[in-house]
């Protein structure tokens, strides 16, 4: 037995992960712990200390996914705030994480034969795998005083500089039962107790990053709207001694705030009167109804009135949200990921035998159309065979090695349209017929129906496909299963309805591991799709800003481009391995090398945080 330096778990020497520095080897529980050690190993005789004193900028965010044993997060949003956040360590962006504990985190999925998802509570211990932090602070809800205390976790970049995240906690014992219970779970109860999550972040985070001497910190992040009573809190700070005129302005120079949301309907929002319950008063109403919304407490408004950069997640959805807030500047800062933590070990092992210095400078990994083709494959057959095995493992079935193996593994929820590619199965049987074979993920959020319907019908379509073109659903979804789906099928398939998708990360992940994407027009893939060069694209370029088809329409349109380009594009080439390697090269140098969030934290620091 040998204990794991990162966790202190021990392991079985003989079969766990290993990583060698110098004359020492030393042993991990998983993947993840030795990736964490060869981060903080990487700068020797760099101090791991953090001076709070000299943050500069802090990041808001509802999710921050930090680590795979720490389950808070959802989604994209929450893996995106962790990437964000492990580049900033690896460029020493003096930035400090703000989120809540969410010691039920988000859910632990199972799946019944039949698809129909159970969910339990996925809770994690904040005692053991983060510190305690001494400070407390009160923030009022629904007229009551909440004690507020953070849990400090470091995440360190390569070289050692640590960026730390405070995870928010209401669970104190001078707290009432039900208040203990805010930070319990995200996106958990009803809309008041959502408020009262967003009252503990936005509000909270801030006095807590006062009384824990963050005293240098200038800019403050919202990532999304969740966030957006930080810069209230920020605007009562600054208007104490005022009365009447309120100095919006000076508020706006110190917040940014990142929207992920195409659609205004997907923007939180309560009724004002619930506001006057739970949050009080914080603004005169005139002043309120003026950042904030008429009808309603609108945190996109609110974030949006209160921050002197506004940013969308792409290109095009940059230029959406302008359209839907007119008058208003919206940029764009295109998402990414964080190139380290998504490439897999036999790519990361041939990265660094061609391109060596890809982990401090992705933008290298243009080099990656002279890898020769060859070895390419190779790191990719290690990856496939990595996931059949885990695939075998979950499900009992064992996939084909040789056939074209398309992943899907996202949120399930109704625009992200898993079930596309089931819409005419005969014609799916028909094409695919012993060279296709599919891999699904995905949890759906546990009030969604329609994201659960999604998964039933998954397992209705595997049972009448059969063993002609094989379905298999991974359950739970999270950061482990992602690397390795991501890594491991051929292609990665994106069918969302048109213009809801923000941005999209999970084909960037894909990229990175060689692995091009078939996908709908929309969000990153705008930017990213070189047809046949980089993937391929599932019908014409429509410009974001058109209105969506009704859905069954453009449901069917959007099936039939994707059978057409399956068949007499996507397949052929897979079937003809000189065909499909260089595909292979350049989804690693034309999209991994740009949609990286180096790449992207930089552009933050040039046009919104020193702006
Ligand atoms: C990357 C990732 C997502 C987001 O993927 P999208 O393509 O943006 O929907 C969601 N969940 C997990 C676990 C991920 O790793």
């Amino acid at each position: 037995m040998a204990i794991d330096p990162i966790c202190g778990m021990p392991v079985d020497a003989a079969s766990a992960p290993s990583a060698r520095r110098g004359d020492e080897v030393a042993h991990f529980c998983s993947d993840f712990c030795r990736r964490e050690y060869l981060r903080r190993t990487a700068g020797r005789g760099a101090v791991f200390r953090e001076v709070r004193a000299s943050r500069r900028i802090a990041y808001f965010s509802m999710e921050i996914a930090v680590d795979p044993r720490i389950p808070t997060y959802a989604g994209g949003l929450g893996v995106l705030a962790g990437d964000t956040l492990r580049s900033c360590a690896d460029l020493r962006v003096p930035i400090v994480g703000v989120t809540l504990v969410h010691r039920h985190g988000y859910f632990e999925q199972e799946l019944t034969p039949q698809g129909g998802q159970e969910e339990r509570p996925a809770s994690w211990s904040p005692e053991a795998l983060a510190q305690p932090m001494e400070q407390v602070v009160a923030v009022e809800v629904e007229g009551r005083s909440v004690t507020v205390r953070a849990w400090k976790r470091d995440v360190f970049g390569y070289g050692g500089y640590v960026v730390p995240v405070l995870f928010l906690d209401t669970d104190l014992p001078e707290n009432s039962p039900p208040d203990r219970r805010i930070s319990d779970s995200l996106y958990g109860g009803d809309d008041a107790t959502r408020l009262a999550q967003e009252i503990v972040l936005g509000i909270g985070g801030v006095r807590l990053l006062r009384a824990c001497g963050y005293d240098g910190v200038q800019m403050f992040h919202l990532n999304e709207g969740h966030a957006a009573l930080a810069a209230l809190e920020l605007l009562r700070e600054q208007n104490q001694d005022r009365k009447g005129d309120w100095d919006f302005l000076g508020t706006r120079e110190h917040c940014v705030f990142t929207t992920h949301t195409p659609v205004a309907a997907g923007h939180d929002q309560f009724d004002y009167g619930l506001v006057h319950k739970v949050l009080g008063e914080p603004l005169p109403t005139e002043a309120m109804t003026m950042v904030a919304g008429r009808e309603r407490l609108n945190m996109t408004l609110l974030a949006l009135n209160l921050s002197h950069y506004v940013n969308g997640v792409a290109r095009s959805h940059g230029e959406m949200s302008e359209h839907l807030y007119p008058g208003r500047s919206i940029g764009h800062i295109t998402n990414g990921v964080h190139s380290a933590s998504w490439v897999c070990e036999s790519f990361a092992a041939l990265f660094d035998r061609h391109v060596p210095g890809w982990h401090d400078d992705p933008a290298m990994l243009r080099k990656a159309v002279s890898i020769p083709a060859a070895e390419v494959w190779e790191a990719h057959a290690a990856a496939k065979a990595r996931l059949f095995a885990e695939i075998a493992r979950l499900t009992g079935r064992t996939l084909s090695a040789d056939a074209m193996t398309v992943g899907f593994a996202r949120r399930s929820t109704a625009y992200k349209r898993a079930d596309l590619v089931f819409r005419d199965v005969e014609r799916l049987r028909a094409l695919g017929r012993g060279r296709l074979q599919l891999v699904f993920a995905g949890k759906a959020h546990p009030r969604d129906e329609g994201g659960k319907a999604l998964i039933r019908h998954i397992f209705e379509m595997a049972a009448r496909l059969g063993n002609d073109v094989p379905v298999v659903y991974l359950p739970d979804y999270g950061l482990d299963l992602a690397r390795l789906l991501v890594s491991g099928v051929d292609l990665w398939l994106n069918t969302p309805l048109r213009p809801l998708e923000a941005s999209g990360t999970s084909g960037m992940k894909a990229a990175h591991n060689g692995v091009p994407s078939l996908s709908v027009l929309d969000g990153w893939w705008l930017e990213g799709c070189i047809e046949g060069v980089t993937g391929w694209a599932i019908g014409a370029d429509q410009h974001a800003l058109s209105e969506p088809a009704p859905e069954p329409e453009a449901d069917s349109a959007d099936a039939v481009a994707l059978y057409a380009k399956l068949e007499s594009k996507v397949l052929p080439a897979f079937a003809e391995r000189e065909r499909w390697t260089p595909v292979m090269q350049h989804a690693i140098a034309l999209n991994a090398s740009y949609f990286n969030t180096h790449r992207m934290v930089q552009q933050y620091v040039t046009n919104a945080y020193l702006a």
